[in-house]
């Protein structure tokens, strides 16, 4: 299939789960992709891979939670590739603490890279799209979390949630330009984000309707649907893939 023919979309966290999932399908699709990660080793590789298998990927370091790196990685990416069609502001991280250990560092440290991140995304990707006069897609990734609050979780609560209110307000003040905003929340995926410890894992997995961990894939599937045309009304709403966690009591 070659649906995303001809764009050029940026990943953040790119290098790994499901920015990782999510490169390899559009660039299946036709779609050339920027790698953008603060991990440059897994940005290269994957660049690499990509290129291996006949598609064009170029892979560059930033750290998301600096505006001044977002905005140098979205005119290098025109200077390299001539347009932006597309940003998929996914870079994300967890960092759990008890709400009365939640010091000022726990917490702005997850807004940083989970909120303001999407902002600068956003706002960046936004004024060069319009100065292309590009009717591009930007997609953020936000979380279940987003909507349901979880222990230890009140920064990645806030900074999720402030996520599916940008997409929201983004895409009504975008739309007279042809630029959409939407966002994705996943449930709980497969991911190094989750950890090593097998036992919470299982404890996540009981929460969806069959009872397993969400694939990246099946969220790097729901992506590519929204880069493409075929989504051209959905808008300013967040979409679950959360195999039911959000639409059933869980035990
Ligand atoms: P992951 O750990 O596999 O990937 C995250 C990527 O982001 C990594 O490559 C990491 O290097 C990169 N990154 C982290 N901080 C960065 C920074 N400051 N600058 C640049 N890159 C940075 O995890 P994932 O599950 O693929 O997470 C992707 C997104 O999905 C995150 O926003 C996360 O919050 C969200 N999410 C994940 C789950 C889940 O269960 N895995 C659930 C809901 C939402």
């Amino acid at each position: 299939m070659t649906q995303h023919n001809g764009k050029v979309i940026i990943i953040t966290g790119g290098a790994s789960g499901i920015g990782k999932e999510t490169a390899l399908q559009l660039s299946d699709q036709g779609a050339t992709i920027v790698v953008a990660d603060y991990n440059e080793d897994g940005a290269k590789k994957l660049a690499a891979q990509i290129e291996a298998a006949g598609g064009t990927a170029g892979a560059y370091k930033v750290d998301v939670s600096k505006g001044d790196e977002i905005k140098a990685l979205i005119d290098w990416t025109v200077e390299q590739y001539g347009t932006l069609s597309g940003i998929f502001n996914n870079a994300g991280i967890g960092l759990v603490k008890p709400f009365l250990e939640m010091d000022p560092e726990s917490y702005h440290r997850v807004i940083d890279v989970d909120q303001h991140s999407v902002y600068y995304g956003m706002y960046y990707g936004a004024k060069k799209m319009v100065e292309l006069n590009v009717q591009g897609t930007i997609v953020n990734t936000a979380s279940i979390y987003g909507s349901v609050a979880a222990v230890g979780s009140f920064n990645y609560n806030a900074a999720k949630a402030a996520v599916v209110m940008m997409s929201k307000s983004g895409a009504l003040e975008l739309a007279e330009h042809g630029i959409r905003v939407v966002g994705v929340a996943p449930g709980f995926i497969e991911t190094p984000i989750l950890g090593d410890d097998q036992a919470m894992k299982d404890a996540l997995a009981t929460q969806h309707m069959r009872g397993e961990l969400i694939q990246p894939e099946k969220v790097a599937s729901v992506v590519t649907f929204l880069f493409s045309d075929a989504a051209s009304a959905v808008n300013g709403t967040t979409v679950a893939v959360d195999d039911g966690f959000l639409s059933f009591k869980t035990k």
